[in-house]
């Protein structure tokens, strides 16, 4: 990964590439939306496709030359159909947010409601947040978790969409360290006769991997990003059942995106092939035994783990119980000199601001892609500790990327 093509005409541009090689390979990326994707999926998005106009469907372009990428997008479609048993696949939104977009596009109108999770308690700005077009667009309520026990307040849902009646129903999460009960929100959503949208760009990979339940054949829309846990490259995917398939493809093309990004497609379709062999069944297990080790590490050292531990691939730390002076910026700003990079995250019942919260939330997907297991990521909460426990002190620091050094190299990335 030297980039030469790139250094003949762009020195700046490629220096800077090969420096976040580096970086990649030499800290630990914990941030819990992010993966190592193969060279394979990497090869696909930096493909000729970029150069493709394929506006329209498979078999029902607006432009000529589209047999390679019909070819590429009906590949994306069918793997997709089969990781997740979903009837309609539409792989063509250019990210998460878009594929949100594309949902709200096709079945609401704006002035319309919906209810969602409030982002402090681990919602997304497009479930409906003031400075997002969906707070702009529609009419938002927002349930809350149960500050108590961080688990999802159902009571707190059923009021809210019996009083809002919302036309859709969103659960899926970017901070929840619980699995959800995609059931349960369908029940609500059925019984106030309304859509229930379950967004899972966090969780594709757990949910196709086997380890966390499907909402496919539950909720009437499921939507994602393709580049977190299922570590398909940058993009968005939509589900749903034959019923709302011609909505939702328009909603998408003509509604919202021009041509697709064909090379991003292409890339699902290689990611998604390698999320149906076996493999990726094991590595979906080892991302949730990590972050469970690592929950587990966290609370034996008295840190406050929000909900009392996790069933997926992330730990949201309330710094409050153990370094109530430690805000989540300055904690993330220490760990990632210490060769750990992660987010300062809000947690239930905040009472910081946003852009400098309580909490730190870490994730396992891309440590897991290059090898780690339980044992290494104990090693890494007693280092995530250390630097916490002394967050000025620059001897902790270094000492602290001298074991992240040798972690890293024990566990190579992209050689
Ligand atoms: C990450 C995420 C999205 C989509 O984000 P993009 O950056 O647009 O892919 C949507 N919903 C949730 C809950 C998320 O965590």
């Amino acid at each position: 990964m030297d980039y030469e093509h790139v250094r003949e005409v762009d020195p700046a541009v490629a220096d800077a590439l090969v420096g976040e090689v580096d970086r990649q390979r030499s800290s630990l990326q914990m941030i819990a939306s992010e993966n190592h994707v193969s060279e394979a999926v990497l090869e696909a998005q930096s493909s000729v496709l970029t150069n493709k106009y394929a506006e329209g469907y498979p078999g029902a372009r607006y432009y000529g030359g589209c047999e390679y990428a019909d070819e590429i997008e009906n590949l994306a479609i069918e793997r997709a159909k089969e990781l997740w048993g979903a009837e309609h696949v539409n792989v063509q939104p250019h990210s998460g947010t878009q594929a949100n977009q594309g949902v709200y596009y096709a079945m609401l109108e704006p002035g319309d409601r919906i209810l969602s999770m409030e982002l402090d308690h681990g919602g997304h700005l497009s479930h409906g947040h003031p400075a997002n077009f969906t707070g702009q667009l529609y009419d938002v309520e927002q349930y809350v978790v149960d500050a108590e026990t961080g688990r999802i307040d159902f009571e707190d849902v059923k009021t809210k969409a019996e009083a809002h009646d919302p036309d859709v129903i969103v659960s899926g999460y970017s901070a929840y360290p619980r699995e959800v009960e995609w059931e349960r929100f369908q029940e609500i959503a059925e019984d106030v006769g309304t859509y229930h949208l379950a967004d899972i760009a966090h969780i594709t990979g757990l949910v196709a991997g086997g380890v966390h339940e499907n909402p496919v054949g539950t909720a009437d829309f499921v939507t994602g990003s393709t580049h977190k846990t299922i570590r398909a490259g940058r993009g968005g995917i939509i589900m749903t059942s034959e019923e709302h398939a011609d909505e939702i493809d328009s909603a998408v093309f003509p509604g919202g995106q021009g041509g697709p990004l064909m090379h991003n497609v292409a890339g699902k379709a290689v990611g998604f092939k390698e999320a149906l062999e076996p493999e990726f069944e094991e590595y979906a297990q080892q991302v949730v035994a990590n972050a469970k080790a690592l929950a587990d590490r966290l609370q034996d050292h008295g840190l406050r783990v929000v909900s009392g531990g996790t069933d997926v691939h992330l730990v949201l730390v309330d710094l409050r119980g153990s370094h109530p002076d430690l805000s989540g910026g300055t904690a993330e700003e220490a760990l990632e000199d210490a060769g750990i990079v992660l987010n300062a995250n809000t947690v239930p019942d905040e009472t910081r601001p946003p852009f400098d919260p309580s909490g730190i939330r870490i994730g396992t997907p891309a440590l897991t892609s290059r090898g780690f297991d339980e044992d290494d990521h104990r090693t890494v909460a007693d280092l995530i500790v250390e630097v916490l426990d002394d967050p000025e002190d620059e001897d902790v620091r270094a000492e602290v990327l001298e074991d992240v050094a040798a972690l890293c190299e024990a566990n190579p990335l992209y050689e």
